[in-house]
């Protein structure tokens, strides 16, 4: 495989250690459209490539708890926040770079909040929304009757719903 000068001297950026392998992938991928010849825009289209996987692995999983207007008056949150912190019950799947970005009341009933909300936290990558388990118990308070409208509402906004923080 020919290598234009240019395009040499734009690898020897690549770190030593790693630059055969880079090489590598760069001729693979020259090959397979059928040329026999790396030029500098193989190799910027290469560093583009390994950058846009690195940004794809730093991604933290965002996550946000909409509660009830009602349960606030009374409750700071602490259980669900404590929840998070040591990855417990409904938060025992994420990693530790997972991060609460909102918390926030629907608003009082029906959930009048929620849309507007959900809009906002979407322009700050949201990836998922707990429903708080204030919202889904029938013993200390009452289960929402509004539960399905807010979860469909979220759900077709495109971002994920999960049911319950600690309990
Ligand atoms: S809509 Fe549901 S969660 Fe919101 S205040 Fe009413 S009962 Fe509570």
């Amino acid at each position: 495989m020919e290598w234009k000068p240019e395009a040499t001297k734009e690898l020897e950026k690549v770190p030593a250690h790693v630059r055969n392998m880079a090489k590598m992938g760069i001729e693979t991928s020259v090959e397979k459209k059928g040329r026999t010849t790396v030029t500098l825009d193989d190799v910027r289209e290469a560093e583009s490539q390994f950058r846009a996987l690195m940004k794809k692995d730093e991604k933290k999983t965002r996550i946000a708890v909409v509660r009830c207007d009602i349960v606030s008056e009374v409750c700071p949150g602490v259980a669900c926040f404590n929840a998070f912190n040591k990855r417990k019950v409904h938060f025992a799947e994420y990693g530790k770079d997972a991060e609460i970005i909102g918390f926030f009341t629907c608003g009082g009933c029906p959930g009048r909040r929620v849309f507007r909300l959900v809009d906002s936290l979407l322009k700050h990558d949201i990836d998922v929304i707990h429903l708080s388990s204030c919202m889904l118990m029938e013993k200390s308070y009452s289960k929402c009757p509004h539960l399905e409208d807010i979860k469909e509402m979220i759900t077709r906004k495109g971002v994920k719903v999960v049911e319950g923080t600690h309990h």
